[in-house]
Parts: C-alpha cells; sequence; structure tokens
C-alpha cells in the first residue's frame, strides 16, 4: 500500500518543514540523513537443530539532543528503508514532547509468530551482541516495537550485562518491572492517545462522555487506547487484528472482547456484531478514529471515505501524505503520530531515569507525569497550529524540528 518509499516520505516532510523554518541547509541535509547504519546477517539454531541466517538492523537517526532512543520489531516484511525512516520519526516524537533523546530505531526481519520462545530468545541474544557496539544507557536505548515484548528486552539487558560483566539496567526500556521496568510503561502509549484523544475532543467541542471511538489493531497500543477511552466515557464501537475488525455501534464489551480473542486468535466473528474488514472499518461513522496497528493504512483511495472528526495516530506513519491533505481539505482534526503515540518514549525516558537513579516511582506517579507531558507538548503543537496556520502534523514538524535545529546550533559542528 506505501505511496512513498517509506524513509524518502518523512525526509521529504522534514526538507519542507526546514525550508518553511528557514533554517540553514547544513540543519537540513543532517536531518534528511540517517547518522549512523548496522546491518547484521547473523546464524540462529533452529529446534530442528538447523541453522538460519537473519537480517537485522539498528538505525540511529539524529542524536543531537540526547542519547538515541528507538523500539526493534520483529516483522517478516520490514526493511532498511522502513526502519531508517521509524528512526527519523523518533528523532521528532523525543523533540515535540521535549525529551532529552535521539532517534533511533532496530528490526529483524523474522516472524515470530512462527517461533518458538527458545528460538525467539536465541534469536534476540545473537541480535543484542551484534548491536552491542552501538547500545548503551548513555548512547543508543532500545524498547519494544511490533513483534517484540518485556520479555524480548529482559534478554536484551541480561545479554548486554553478560558483555559488559555487570547488570546493565538501562540499555533498554519497557522492561519487565522486576529487572528495572516502569510501572505504567506497558500501557503508557495508550494512556497518551488517550490523553490527546480527549485534548483533541475539547478542541472541537464534542463530548467526551459517549463519543463513538473506533480502533484499528488489537495489541499493546490499540487494546490499551480502547480501554482507557472507554474507561473514560468513550464508546469503542469497532476494533480489529490483522485478520479483520468486529462492530457494533451500540458499543463492544472490550472484556469479552479480549477473551473471545484470546480463544479464537481472532477478533472477527465477535458476538452480537457485524464482521467488517480493515478497510471497512476505517470509514465507519465515528467521532474519534484510532489507527494503532500497522503504517499507510489511510492512503489516498480511502482516505476520502473516513467519517470521523478526529485522528488520533496510534501507530506510526498510518497515514500517507497524499491522504493526510484530502484529511485536511475535509476537515479532520488530525493528532499526528509523533505527538499522539509518544506515551511509550515518554514512560520509557522515565523508566531510564529511574534505572539510572535506581529509585522507582508509582504507577499514579508515572501516570501523573506522563499526563503531564503529553497535555504540554499537545498545547504547544496546537499554539504553533493556530499561530503558523498549519494542520497539527506540521506544527509538530515544526516544533520538534525548530528544537533540534536550536540543539545543532548551540552545539556547533566538531572540529
Ligand atoms: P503489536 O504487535 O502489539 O500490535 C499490532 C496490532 O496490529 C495487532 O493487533 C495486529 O493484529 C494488528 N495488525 C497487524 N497487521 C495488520 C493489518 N494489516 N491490518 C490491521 N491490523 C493489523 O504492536 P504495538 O506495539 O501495539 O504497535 C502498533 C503500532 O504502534 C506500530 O505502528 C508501532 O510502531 C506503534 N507504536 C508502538 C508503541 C509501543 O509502545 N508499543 C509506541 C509508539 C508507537
Amino acid at each position: 500500500m506505501t505511496e512513498t518509499n517509506a524513509f524518502e516520505m518523512v525526509a521529504s516532510r522534514i526538507g519542507a518543514v526546514c525550508d518553511k523554518l528557514k533554517l540553514k541547509d547544513t540543519h537540513r541535509l543532517r536531518l534528511e540523513k540517517c547518522e549512523r547504519e548496522l546491518t547484521v546477517n547473523f546464524p540462529v539454531r533452529i529446534d530442528d537443530g538447523t541453522v538460519k541466517v537473519f537480517t537485522g538492523f539498528r538505525v540511529l537517526h539524529n542524536d543531537t539532543r540526547g542519547p538515541a532512543k528507538g523500539g526493534i520489531r520483529y516483522h517478516p516484511d520490514v526493511t532498511l528503508d522502513e526502519t531508517r525512516a521509524l528512526a527519523a520519526l523518533m528523532t521528532l516524537k523525543a523533540a515535540v514532547v521535549n525529551i532529552p533523546y535521539g532517534g533511533a530505531k532496530g528490526a529483524v526481519i523474522c516472524n515470530p509468530k512462527l517461533m518458538s520462545q527458545g528460538e525467539l530468545e536465541r534469536l534476540t541474544r545473537r541480535y543484542a551482541s551484534e548491536i552491542s557496539i552501538l547500545i548503551g544507557p548513555e548512547r543508543d536505548i532500545p524498547a519494544p516495537d511490533v513483534g517484540t515484548n518485556p520479555q524480548v528486552m529482559a534478554w536484551i539487558m541480561d545479554t548486554y550485562s553478560v558483555l559488559k560483566g555487570y547488570s546493565v539496567l538501562g540499555v533498554v526500556t519497557g522492561k519487565p518491572i522486576g529487572v528495572g521496568g516502569s510501572r505504567g510503561r506497558f500501557g503508557a502509549t495508550g494512556r497518551g492517545c488517550m490523553v490527546t484523544a480527549k485534548l483533541a475532543a475539547k478542541q472541537l467541542n464534542i463530548d467526551f462522555q459517549g463519543a463513538t471511538a473506533v480502533v484499528q489493531g488489537f495489541g499493546n497500543v490499540a487494546c490499551s487506547a480502547a480501554k482507557l477511552l472507554a474507561a473514560d466515557g468513550c464508546r469503542i464501537t469497532a476494533i480489529s487484528d490483522s485478520k479483520g475488525g468486529t462492530y457494533n455501534p451500540k458499543g463492544l464489551n472490550l472484556e469479552s472482547l479480549l477473551n473471545y480473542k484470546k480463544q479464537t486468535g481472532s477478533v472477527v466473528g465477535f458476538a452480537d456484531s457485524e464482521s467488517v474488514t480493515n478497510t471497512e472499518l476505517l470509514a465507519l461513522p465515528c467521532d474519534i478514529l484510532v489507527p494503532a496497528a500497522i503504517e499507510d493504512q489511510i492512503v489516498k483511495a480511502n482516505a476520502p471515505d473516513v467519517k470521523a472528526r478526529i485522528i488520533i495516530e496510534g501507530a506510526n506513519a498510518p497515514t500517507t501524505p497524499e491522504a493526510d491533505e484530502i484529511l485536511n481539505d475535509n476537515g479532520v482534526f488530525v493528532v499526528p503520530d509523533i505527538l499522539a503515540n509518544a506515551g511509550g518514549v515518554v514512560v520509557s525516558y522515565f523508566e531510564w531515569v529511574q534505572d539510572l537513579q535506581a529509585f522507582f516511582w508509582s504507577e499514579d506517579e508515572v501516570n501523573h507525569q506522563l499526563q503531564r507531558v503529553m497535555e504540554s507538548a499537545f498545547g504547544e503543537v496546537l499554539e504553533m497550529s493556530q499561530s503558523e496556520k498549519v494542520d497539527m502534523r506540521n506544527a509538530a514538524y515544526m516544533l520538534a524540528i525548530k528544537r533540534i535545529a536550536d540543539a545543532m546550533e548551540a552545539r556547533g559542528i566538531f572540529p
């Protein structure tokens, strides 16, 4: 479904915003490239005794504002180009919410759904040791993304610690609580979506109580966003996974749906509701649409069908630039990925701070600080959007790129 090459798409948005901000060419040229890219091909013993060679990447886009931060994706279709694009989005995301990080991303081309726990552990440990020359708490700090989870982070932390000869809690975030994880991390991205959805609804004078929401995806981000939106009064009318979606205009019972998915492996066919395709789901009538699955879901072809008044981009890059223009023309209020799904990196930052200080916070403290950061970032992006008369995505890019350019200016060029 990709309409343009993924990194080109992000780089051209960055370039356009740099021009709008009248930045020096050097700043634009630096942001249009990734600073460091590592490709690794490494062997993993499979359960049947054979050996397979896997390919992985770790890309650091920019670390002007601090150590690089970004998830690790395990997916059969992931590419170096996509990893670059995701790394660049991380640089911007950290700058929008004003946390002292640069951006990075990692990936391994594999299908974790078809691998045993033993195979996944061996793959993860070998990948971690291959990229250990780049990562570290003061350099580049991975976290979970699609296809990886807290267990994978614990294996990376353990492998890195074995290589160092002592425990290094701060090398990854999104870890289990017992090995330096943060309370509130698992649901943090979804919580950030909920906070921005509420602020967007307020901006558009939509009563959040009883507002209807459609969520694409049923993973970490989608599930936590759906639960928190429902807990705060929204009616979740549709939800989907990779096999399709389920729709009930009266509202879905999320607990029953979770159990149904556990039993059957999908949300499709859930009782008292209508099955819909992912394309149909995106065009359902609702106040708030949360694409929280994968990229390139709202494209030129289906953007005119979107009926939502607000889009909260839980996923990274779910909307293509062509689709964005159509949504803007149709008056849809889009809270862009680098703001809407920044809750995860914010609590990852809190986790890293807690690891470095060896002092851990309560869940209430984490949620309170997350809300404070998200509200402040939303307010700053909205202000930029109003003062510069641009949409929220351009405003978020402008705010982020201005912060990065100011940091580049302050640091200068060495030597
Ligand atoms: P996940 O693996 O937990 O969930 C992904 C979900 O997407 C699953 O429910 C899967 O069934 C669904 N899916 C896969 N292919 C699909 C398709 N073709 N159509 C519809 N649904 C499909 O991943 P996640 O961590 O929830 O991440 C989801 C998105 O959010 C990704 O874009 C990720 O980069 C982004 N994100 C995640 C975090 C985080 O903290 N996990 C933070 C920021 C952004």
